[in-house]
């Protein structure tokens, strides 16, 4: 057994300790590998291992490993910021786009989609630690949001996703995660036709724990399965944040 195939396997003993330690059962709960700066080999490990389902940050990267590993069957989110000159390579690319993050994206995800012929599964990507330097909607606007954005036919709204509050005190980032399944309460109780908010992307590999106990449907993990990377986290969560 390689170091890879072993730490998925440690993942996912922790998902399922989680799960027993509050109720649910691990089928519930979906593993996805956040494969960042991860070389196509791999990833290819783990995809051989089992797994079935990606997350990259940058389009550069879903591009350039995509032909590596096209021949495992696999499904590939979007879970970046994403810029708007990148949506023709994301959309050929990507299952589905996590990180939709305001209206104005989510209209010309629409009007690529719609001349191409598309459609696309997404989640709305809500900013719950409130810290300048991340993306999301705020979460008193999330809900207008997606009212408007469940217009756009081309866009299918599966979940919501967010990125904890990076912090060691766990009440905090639990906060955080409470926060998303509320809102996924409200929208769910406005009914909106073609909506559904049904997955939670929420956790990763230092809080996964306290996100499957508060609802999460899918974590998503890198360092613990693929080990500590090069570039500070922040070089992908605010990039030109303060340029917009
Ligand atoms: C990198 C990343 C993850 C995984 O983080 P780890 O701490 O390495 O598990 C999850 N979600 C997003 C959006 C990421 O960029």
């Amino acid at each position: 057994m390689t170091g890879i195939t072993q730490n998925i396997l440690q993942v996912r003993r922790r998902i399922e300790a989680a799960c027993l330690k509050c109720g649910r059962g691990p089928g519930e709960v979906k593993l996805l590998l956040a494969t960042k700066t991860v070389e196509a080999a791999k990833i290819a490990e783990a995809l051989a291992a089992g797994e079935t389902l990606i997350g990259e940050n940058k389009v550069q990267e879903l591009a350039a490993k995509y032909q590596h590993l096209k021949n495992y069957p696999h499904s590939t989110h979007f879970i970046g910021h994403l810029q708007s000159n990148k949506i023709r390579e994301v959309v050929k690319y990507a299952n589905c786009i996590q990180s939709v993050d305001s209206l104005a994206l989510a209209q010309k995800l629409q009007n690529h989609l719609e001349r191409e012929g598309k459609s696309m599964d997404i989640y709305i990507q809500v900013n719950t630690s409130a810290e300048e330097s991340k993306f999301g909607l705020p979460p008193e606007r999330t809900l207008s949001a997606v009212k408007e954005i469940a217009r756009l036919d081309a866009l299918n709204i599966k979940g919501l996703m967010t990125i904890g509050l990076f912090s060691a005190e766990e009440a905090k980032v639990r906060t955080c995660f409470k926060l998303l399944k509320s809102i996924q309460g409200e929208i769910e109780a406005l009914g909106i036709a073609r909506v559904s908010v049904s997955e939670l992307s929420m956790g990763m590999s230092n809080d996964l724990e306290t996100a499957v106990e508060e609802g999460a449907t899918i974590i998503r993990v890198g360092t613990a399965v693929f080990g500590r990377r090069a570039y500070p986290d922040s070089y992908y969560w605010n990039e030109n944040k303060a340029a917009l």
